[in-house]
């Protein structure tokens, strides 16, 4: 798989149809690899295998746990609230009034159930049938399911729409972005975020970064290229920023673990329940554990340092609002 030449694939966002193959990147959780490359014109990051599409999605067994009521082990569940409340808080900065929001990508739509009780008219979207379900419990038929691109919603003119760590995923930015255009109100804002592959901890971990988290993500956008599929699609920048407590200092910390050698798996698998065998059981477990003290002093250094870098504009995370390049002119948000 890693040695097949890219299939010719035009770059959504320059349209340029050659690649410069990087690496090959190994998946989180079975280690198999796939191409990664560049558009030498724009700089977007393509993760270039010849999956099909069920075969890709039988990729996200990994990362989706339907049933579970939660995603992540326990002792970090309040640490999981306490970033649901920064999500909530970062719709509210732009607008404060209640209006119209669509979550894109909407998991357990614990954040939208947290705005509707604010009085939002909340609809969320989800690939999956099964993720959808607990969802539902929540926002009733107001949760869509089907490919975003695709999807036919029965009302637009959204206030707000968001994107947590979509479009690294999507088939084609470009129509999600096209798609967005159409369904936003004219004075409406979008907030879109993904990992920022020209960032320090990218740089830092190249095939071992944690946020390439390929074959899931199709797209290794840079704020560059990210900007650039928006504003093809009549949308404009109103705001960018690189840090993220809950993305940013996490990768910096893995990437840091990374270039020491330590295992990237199996810093995530500790966190994350997968596979259902223990991760105890596995004798590299006891071997990092005798480094826990060096990791956590990484663990203490990372927050300032992934701080650094995106104030540097190397941070590890790309979030816009953006919004119609034709809104009223009259009514500054
Ligand atoms: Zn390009």
């Amino acid at each position: 798989m890693t040695d097949a030449a890219p299939p010719p694939r035009l770059c959504p966002v320059c349209r340029a149809a050659r690649w410069t193959p990087l690496f090959a990147a190994p998946e989180l959780f079975d280690g198999s690899l796939f191409p990664v490359a560049r558009c030498p014109s724009c700089g977007l990051v393509a993760t270039l295998d010849d999956l099909e599409p069920q075969e890709l999605a039988a990729y996200y067994r990994y990362a989706e746990e339907p049933d579970a009521g939660h995603r992540f082990r326990a002792p970090l569940e309040p640490f999981m609230r306490l970033l649901r409340k920064e999500r909530i808080k970062a719709v509210l900065r732009l607008r404060a009034a209640p209006g119209r929001i669509l979550d894109v990508g909407s998991g357990r739509a614990v954040m939208l159930e947290a705005l509707a009780s604010r009085g939002w008219e909340c609809w969320g979207t989800e690939l999956e049938q099964e993720i959808a379900v607990s969802a539902r419990r929540r926002l009733g038929d107001r949760v869509v399911v089907g490919q975003f691109e695709d999807l036919e919603l029965p009302v637009r003119d959204f206030d707000v729409i968001t994107f947590w760590h979509v479009f690294e995923h999507l088939a084609d930015p470009s129509a999600a972005f096209a798609k967005t255009r159409e369904l936003l109100a004219p004075d409406g804002v979008v907030l879109v975020s993904v990992p920022n592959v020209d960032s320090c901890q990218a740089r830092l971990s190249g095939r071992d970064w944690l946020h390439l988290d390929v074959p899931r993500h199709r797209w290794h956008f840079t704020p560059d290229t990210l900007a650039r599929l928006a504003t093809a699609a009549g949308l404009e920048v109103l705001h960018a920023e690189q840090f993220s407590l809950e993305y940013g200092p996490y990768g910096m910390l893995q990437s840091g673990l990374a270039k020491l050698g330590l295992g990237q798996r199996l810093f995530t698998r500790v966190l994350r329940p997968a596979g259902g065998h223990a991760i105890w059981r596995e004798p590299a477990f006891w071997t990092h554990l005798a480094l826990a003290l060096p990791i956590a002093a990484a663990a203490a250094l990372s927050l300032p340092l992934e701080a650094i870098a995106a104030a540097a504009g190397k941070g590890g995370v790309i979030a816009l609002a953006l919004r119609r390049a034709d809104r009223p002119r009259n009514r500054a948000p």
